[in-house]
């Protein structure tokens, strides 16, 4: 197999981003996440796949459009022959964007005339059938995501969907082609005229077969499930027992647990690290403003603490008090202060020998990876679905982050994640 950069993804927020990246690991492929747009091609190094993770889901649709058309070109100077675009698998977005005008100007970036569609990420129960992306067993639209407060998805139908946030045609190829194989799904591709096609996929075979046919395309868009068919397209098979470090890649140190989420999820494995024994230490946002917490006494605590069971250091909190923490301190007010007080804790247990952090919650994770200045990653062992561990490379070379969406992972991950280390 030929050395050198392969696939360049785009990834509209960062713990897509490492999902997707764990995919393509598992696929067989070294993966790097770049986080923002990288400055060049030569910051990327070596490895077949890069991710470049943006936080454009819901920024201004000219912007999101801008960071990625970026994104596309250091990646193409690097050497990637297919871009990724990556959204996610609930098609979060609106009639102004962002999936409709960033893939439009993808396509003109690339000089390519179309593309595919395709979110279905089935092993997550999303699946897609005459163009209606389903959540389960019910439409998109009747599945919680109708009442989302920045990307409310009213309607399921895909082809409509994405039709008023492009003037490119939006067309389908319905499952009855995509189960007759990748060859059935090529022909009806470059029969289409330009556009972009909504892709039916009820099933990780249907993945692999369209997946297959996309082998020649410039640009492909869909979520983290689309990519299970990629690197098999570039040569590259799956290495058993999936992505791994070399022995010494992480620094010897000390290990902690930054929760910063107020999932359901969340807050069950904080509770049950607890029960099992776990140091923990709650921090309120009111405790925070009011200068009684700062990010230098819960450093004390976690050094007294570490050596044992990691320590947990949270704000999680139930819906009421988020609510009134909110109500108190400003709606968006609140949340800033507790990023900010994570983003400087990670940094000055960084200084202090910590060299595994596990942090819980995606804006949580966004700010500590944005204080550590950490601008690229690889990815190590999967501890969860769309959660493996990740190496900083560069700035903090040797720290390992499991960097977690607040609701994914099993009720023990703050207690087992350490294994996967080992
Ligand atoms: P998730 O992945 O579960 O959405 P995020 O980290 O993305 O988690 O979002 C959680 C948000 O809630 C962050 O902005 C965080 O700072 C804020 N937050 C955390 N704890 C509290 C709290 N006790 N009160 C109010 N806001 C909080």
């Amino acid at each position: 197999m030929d050395a050198g950069l392969k696939l360049g993804a785009v990834a509209d927020d960062l713990t897509g981003a490492t999902d997707l990246a764990l995919i393509l690991a598992e696929g067989g492929m070294s993966v790097r996440v770049a986080v923002g747009v990288p400055g060049d091609a030569a910051e990327l190094g070596d490895a077949d796949a890069v991710v470049v993770a943006l936080k454009s889901r819901t920024i201004a649709p000219a912007e999101a459009v801008a960071q990625s058309v970026a994104a596309a070109r250091v990646l193409g100077a690097a050497g990637a022959r297919q871009i990724l675009f990556k959204y996610c698998s609930t098609f979060d977005s609106t009639d102004e964007g962002n999936i409709g005008p960033v893939a439009e100007a993808l396509l003109n970036a690339l000089d390519s005339d179309f593309t595919i569609a395709c979110p279905a990420f089935p092993a997550n129960g999303r699946t897609i059938y005459q163009g209606h992306l389903f959540v389960g067993d019910r439409l998109l639209s009747e599945s919680g995501m109708q009442d989302h407060p920045l990307t409310p998805m009213r309607d399921p139908d895909l082809v409509r969907v994405l039709g008023r946030q492009t003037a490119r045609p939006v067309t389908l190829i319905p499952h009855p082609t995509v189960a007759r194989g990748a060859g059935a799904i090529g022909a009806a591709l470059a029969a289409g005229g330009p556009g972009i096609r909504i892709v039916d996929a009820l099933s990780d075979d249907d993945l692999r077969a369209i997946g297959r046919a996309v082998a020649p395309l410039p640009l492909v868009t869909g979520g983290s499930g689309i990519a299970l068919g990629l690197p098999a397209n570039f040569g590259i098979t799956a290495r058993p027992g999936g992505p791994r470090w070399p022995q010494g890649a992480i620094a010897p140190g000390r290990a902690a647990v930054l929760a910063g989420s107020c999932s359901g999820a969340t807050r069950a494995q904080v509770a049950r690290a607890r029960a099992a024994g776990a140091p923990v230490l709650r921090v309120d946002p009111a405790e925070i403003a009011a200068g009684r917490m700062r990010p230098a006494d819960a450093l004390d605590f976690a050094l007294a603490e570490a050596g044992g069971m990691a320590p947990i250091i949270y704000s999680s909190a139930d819906p009421d008090e988020v609510a009134r923490a909110r109500s108190a301190l400003g709606a968006g007010a609140a949340g800033e202060m507790v990023e900010a007080f994570f983003a400087d804790l990670a940094v000055a247990m960084a200084e202090r020998g910590f060299t595994r952090l596990l942090v819980a919650g995606g804006e949580t994770s966004g700010a500590v990876i944005a204080a550590l200045g950490v601008g690229v990653l690889d990815v190590g062992p999967k501890v969860a679905p769309g959660v493996p561990w990740m190496r900083a490379r560069g700035a903090r070379e040797g720290l390992a982050l499991l960097l977690k969406s607040g609701n994914f992972g099993a009720p023990d991950i703050f207690l087992a994640a350490w294994e996967h280390l080992a």
